[in-house]
């Protein structure tokens, strides 16, 4: 069975996001407006994504930033709009394409306490099964189902992610009942 050997090549943490084609970008932008009815609006270009963060990881970076001395400036993502007009954040982006926590010497300083997207790099959760991201170059020839034994703990995190993105979508559709 094929194995996953990380080489350290420290690139998924400093060329993250740029990915998308113009055509990903535009599709991508369309299925966000179909969710404009719930009031969840994109706040940044598809061209600027690079690492997603919960509200609740976007603020442990930030108290790991203020004791590691990093400059860490994250971005609203996704915003909610209710009918009383109050914004609030739902998904921040890390904002910038080379992530701040990296090191050099040391790789990732936050390593126990990086964000969810990082745990699951480089596997995502699709409809239709896991799949592996061509940004990491050590993801070539896996089979479906090479993926799901070569990337245990990784495809358990995308699972989670799935779930989080789920549980999301949920609560944007329940508070419109309300
Ligand atoms: S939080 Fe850590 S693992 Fe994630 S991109 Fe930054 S340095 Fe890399
Ligand atoms: S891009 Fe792949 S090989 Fe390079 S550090 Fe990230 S996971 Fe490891």
């Amino acid at each position: 069975m094929k194995k996953f050997i990380c080489k350290r090549c420290g690139r998924c943490c400093t060329d993250i996001g740029g990915r998308f084609s113009k055509d990903e970008s535009r599709r991508i932008e369309r299925a966000f407006r179909t969710l404009e009815k719930y009031g969840l609006y994109l706040a940044i270009p598809p061209e600027k994504f690079s690492i997603p963060l919960s509200p609740e990881e976007k603020t442990l970076m930030e108290k790991l930033s203020r004791e590691k001395g990093v400059n860490f400036n994250p971005v609203p993502k996704l915003v909610l709009v209710n009918a009383k007009g109050i914004v609030r954040v739902i998904e921040w982006d890390l904002g910038s394409r080379r992530c701040p926590f990296y090191s050099e010497e040391k790789g990732c300083i936050i390593y126990r306490y990086r964000p969810l997207a990082c745990k699951s790099f480089p596997v995502i959760m699709e409809a239709d099964g896991f799949k592996l991201l061509d940004l990491c170059p050590e993801t070539k020839n896996f089979s479906p189902d090479e993926i799901e034994i070569a990337f245990e703990n990784e495809c358990l995190h995308a699972r989670k992610f799935s779930e989080r993105v789920e549980s999301i979508k949920r609560r944007i559709i329940e508070d419109q009942k309300d």
